[in-house]
């Protein structure tokens, strides 16, 4: 007979419950019995919530809106769910991305990608940068690459290989913009992995890009947005597709409300949780699918060091602000692209805005707009602190800046994400090693989350995926071992 193995899954985000979905699969197909406990502090989805609100017909995004594609877990999740046919693509008519210059709003060139441009004539023609500043970033092809080891911040790499222009008008409001972070803090090996390789295997991030241009599709060539999707319902389809199928997989039981404050070693390579409603029970395993903030607390009592390494990635806060306008109030040219992101030396509030209605069909009337403004970052995070009424007046300013809107909105949604985007500064891959390599000490637990390898939805899935089968690796093992005992 087999012998039921307890997991407590802690943190309720698609880590989470991608952790809990694929181990119910593994263990199904490696004969494991499992019960899996999932504890939530709060909702479960962690930063993703799609909101409908049938008065206005429209359905927003307080979280992610997009997943990218470029690498497939998302669609292979998608797939195993059965909710693939539900995955659409951004509108193909708008497949652009703007910049912010002054107050005029300018397309990316076409076929730049993140920090480089790809296709050489666009970025020539690109009214985003100076002349004398184009020449100098074309000039990276003729830049040897770095001899040295030490790591660079994204800032440095970038100034080094394009010069300051390239980095202060276009690679700072985009990868600043993701992170909603400081690019002169950010680690480069960490953030852009993919170029920094270039570097060292081709010479030159250009030159690399243009040998790969040849086999990039047609349809993902260009644009930035081109290669992401979402789901017809909204992405927290995701997460109810997944509760949904874990339930009727046998598990797991959801303990909502449920903050876990510390983990407890127990006799026999067992492991037990404090949490606020006072589980009692003992487990074989555990999977710790939670922010690093909260890493830090929960494993404080066990392992200073885990927690102290933790406690040193800094998440950073931020405000979503959906707002609904009716087209007619908004020039059309302005609308012309999937949204604009904000260089921050231009000394604005507004970090980004996305035009969510562009980007995807069936997210409002025709005759409505839904853009979503991104506000704080590590250089604002106090205004989380202030109040909705403050908000939105600063949002509206912006908007009034960049969009010319001639009337209010007709309706606004604010939504404060506290410690949500982790800061891969510099030293953050070194954190990680050292976070893995104490976690050896401890047979049973496991960690999983996007502060570790990714902060991409999809990295968050390939990352729980693995989890989880090597958890199921260890139950194994360690029924077999039991067995021989
Ligand atoms: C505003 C915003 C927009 C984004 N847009 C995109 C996008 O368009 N595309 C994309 O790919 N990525 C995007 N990201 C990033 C991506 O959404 C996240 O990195 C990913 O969803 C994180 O998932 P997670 O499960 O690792 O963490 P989380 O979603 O943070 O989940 C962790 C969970 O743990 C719970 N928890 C915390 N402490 C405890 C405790 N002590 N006990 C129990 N539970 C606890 C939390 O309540 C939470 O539910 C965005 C992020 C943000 C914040």
């Amino acid at each position: 007979m087999n012998e039921l193995k307890r997991i407590a899954i802690v943190g309720g985000g698609i880590s989470g419950l991608t952790a809990a979905y694929k181990l119910l699969r593994n263990a199904q197909s490696q004969n494991l019995e499992v019960k899996i406990d999932l504890f939530e502090s709060r909702e479960l989805g962690g930063v993703f919530k799609t909101i409908e609100d049938q008065s206005i017909e429209c359905r927003f995004e307080c979280g992610p809106d997009s997943f990218f594609t470029k690498t497939p877990e998302v669609v292979e999740l998608s797939k195993e769910l059965e909710i693939d046919s539900h995955i659409i693509p951004t509108n193909s008519k708008k497949r652009k991305s703007l910049v912010a210059k002054d107050n005029q709003l300018i397309p990316l060139p076409d076929g730049f990608i993140m920090i480089a441009p790809s296709q050489i004539d666009s970025f020539l023609q690109s009214e985003l940068m100076s002349e004398a500043g184009k020449k100098r970033a074309l000039e990276e092809e003729n830049i040897a690459p770095s001899k040295s080891e030490a790591e660079e911040t994204v800032a440095q790499f970038v100034e080094r290989r394009f010069g300051k222009e390239m980095l202060d008008k276009i690679v700072q409001p985009m990868v600043g913009g993701i992170y909603t972070g400081d690019v002169n803090k950010l680690s480069a090996e960490a953030c852009l992995p993919e170029f920094v390789a270039m570097e060292r295997t081709k010479g030159s991030i250009i030159k690399a890009l243009a040998e790969r241009q040849n086999s990039i599709d047609q349809d993902t060539k260009g644009a930035r947005y081109s290669a992401f999707y979402s789901y017809e319902k909204g992405m927290s389809f995701l997460i109810d597709t997944l509760r949904k199928k874990i339930l009727e997989m046998n598990g797991p039981t959801f303990k909502m409300n449920d903050a876990v404050l510390s983990v407890q070693k127990k006799p026999g390579g067992m492991w037990s949780l404090v949490t606020q409603n006072q589980d009692s029970n003992v487990y074989d395993a555990l999977i710790l699918a939670l922010p690093a903030t909260s890493l830090a607390k929960v494993m404080a009592e066990l392992d200073s060091t885990i927690a102290q390494r933790a406690s040193e990635i800094h998440c950073a806060s931020s405000c979503v602000v959906n707002m609904v306008f009716d087209k007619s109030d908004i020039d059309p040219s302005k609308l012309d692209g999937f949204g604009f992101v904000v260089p921050e030396l231009s000394g604005r509030a507004l970090i980004a805005c996305s035009y969510l209605s562009v980007k995807y069909k069936h997210r409002s009337p025709e005759q409505k707009v839904i853009l979503r403004a991104f506000l704080g970052g590590v250089h604002n995070e106090g205004i989380l602190q202030a109040s909705d009424e403050k908000i939105t007046a600063i949002v509206l300013e912006e908007l009034d800046y960049y969009l010319k809107i001639k009337n209010k909105p007709v309706y606004t949604s604010i939504s404060r994400w506290q410690d949500a985007m982790p800061q891969y500064t510099i030293g953050h891959q070194d954190r990680i090693k050292t976070i893995t390599k104490r976690l050896e000490d401890f047979p049973g637990i496991f960690i999983t989350g996007n502060f570790i390898s990714g902060v991409g939805i999809p990295k968050c899935v390939q990352l729980a995926s693995e989890t989880a089968m090597n958890v199921a690796q260890f139950l194994k093992v360690q029924k077999t071992a039991q067995v021989i005992d």
